[in-house]
């Protein structure tokens, strides 16, 4: 039975190794070292030598507050320092003069997948102030590209819980509505409750049977006890390798013996972090955490929003700037930078068949570069996207 089969001939494998790859119903079925003779009713797609590299995981994203491709909202400082609450305020009043959030989704989602994203985890505000209807709109849109991406959505409280009327209901409705995890903000800073917010963040998750992922952005010691107390809850659920903490800033402010000890924790504890490598910020020691087994994963965060400017939906890149601003400059620290936005977020995510492997979803870029290290520093823009076999997107373009 061939029929239906697609042959990806001269393919440049990380390792230099020239393949090819036979996929059948979406799935890599074989690959082979060298080419294969194409047998009747077995299509031919020659990748011409470039190399190919397994799809990119956007592991942290918020589709419904993006402003991308519409018209430009210029930033607002805070008042007074950085400042989660003005920002969430500033927020809703962007919100209010944005274009219809169907439209900004889809827009950054074609943006994501044009540079390579095959797989996305995406925050999607819940809370009294909007309900359910985010939630409501970004569901529609991910059924509306699930051919091009897959996308996890979050159930995340940006007003707090606690200080938010109606919020944890709202958070286990989301759930039911089909949201695929639940989130957490600052539980200390926000709620000024770590132990309230996180029961109702990991009182949904066990009766919901979901997995958490929670913004961390509190600062030095006061993030670190945060993060303390999350490892702690996932351990006494049992919940190892099904927890993240998004940002987690804390881990940048302390001293080496604390980010270590607390490194060793996360490990134990099987709770994975999220780094955006973010500007101007103290941010994760990525290689410490690394180093003590912890799963480091990424993801553009906030992109042309009301949080910063910046931002273009391109994971290569990201893995560029964590690079960068860890100071990796071995091949073997650039190819730590790539796992962070590729197996490594799929670990994270736990993505079901992922990578270049026999029995995974075919899901993979094209493009040139000798290597992996190098492509982590050129990044370069003409790629080709494929999802589950099929070609999606081609030099920045959906097809
Ligand atoms: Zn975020």
């Amino acid at each position: 039975m061939t029929s239906g089969e697609t042959l990806f001939s001269r393919a440049k494998f990380p390792d230099g190794t020239m393949r090819t790859l036979t996929v059948s119903a979406g799935r890599i079925a074989a690959i082979t070292v060298g080419e294969v003779v194409a047998k009747d009713g077995q299509q031919v797609v020659d990748l011409g030598g470039l190399l190919i590299l397994p799809g990119f995981v956007e592991g942290h994203i918020h589709l419904d507050t993006s402003f991308f491709g519409g018209k430009w909202i210029s930033h607002k400082p805070c008042t007074n320092g950085f400042d989660v609450h003005e920002r969430v305020a500033f927020q809703h009043q962007n919100m209010a003069i944005a274009e219809p959030m169907d439209v900004r989704a889809r827009k950054q989602l074609e943006l994501c997948i044009a540079n390579g994203a095959t797989a996305m985890r995406s925050h999607v505000m819940v809370d009294g102030s909007v309900g359910l209807k985010s939630l409501e709109t970004i569901l529609k849109v991910r059924d509306e590209y699930r051919d091009r991406i897959d996308i996890q959505l979050v159930a995340f409280p940006q007003s707090g819980i606690l200080k938010s009327p109606g919020t944890s209901d709202l958070m286990d409705q989301a759930i039911g509505l089909g949201a695929d995890l639940v989130g957490g903000l600052d539980p200390a800073s926000f709620d000024r409750d770590i132990e309230g917010h996180l029961n109702v963040v990991f009182g949904i998750a066990e009766k919901r049977g979901v997995d958490v992922d929670i913004h961390l952005h509190d600062a030095g010691t006061l993030g670190v006890f945060t993060i303390e107390q999350i490892c702690d809850r996932a351990v006494a659920l049992g919940m190892q390798g099904r927890v993240a903490v998004s940002h987690a800033y804390g881990l940048g402010d302390v001293q080496q013996d604390m980010a270590k000890r607390t490194a060793d924790r996360l490990a134990k504890s099987g709770v994975s972090i999220m780094t955006n490598a973010p500007g101007a910020h103290n941010f994760p020691p990525i290689a410490l955490l690394r180093s003590a087994g912890v799963t480091v994963f990424s993801g553009s965060d906030n992109i042309r929003d009301s949080w910063w400017p910046y931002g273009d939906g391109d994971m290569l890149g990201r893995a560029t700037m964590i690079g960068y601003r860890s100071g990796f400059y071995t091949d073997q620290e650039l190819e730590a930078a790539f796992d962070i936005v590729t197996s490594a977020g799929a670990t994270a995510l736990r993505l079901e068949g992922y990578g270049l492997v026999e029995g995974a979803k075919a899901d993979f870029v094209v493009l040139d570069a000798e290597h992996v290290p190098e492509a982590v520093v050129s990044a370069p823009k003409s790629r080709a996207v494929y999802k589950a076999g099929k070609l999606v997107a081609r030099n920045g373009k959906l097809v």
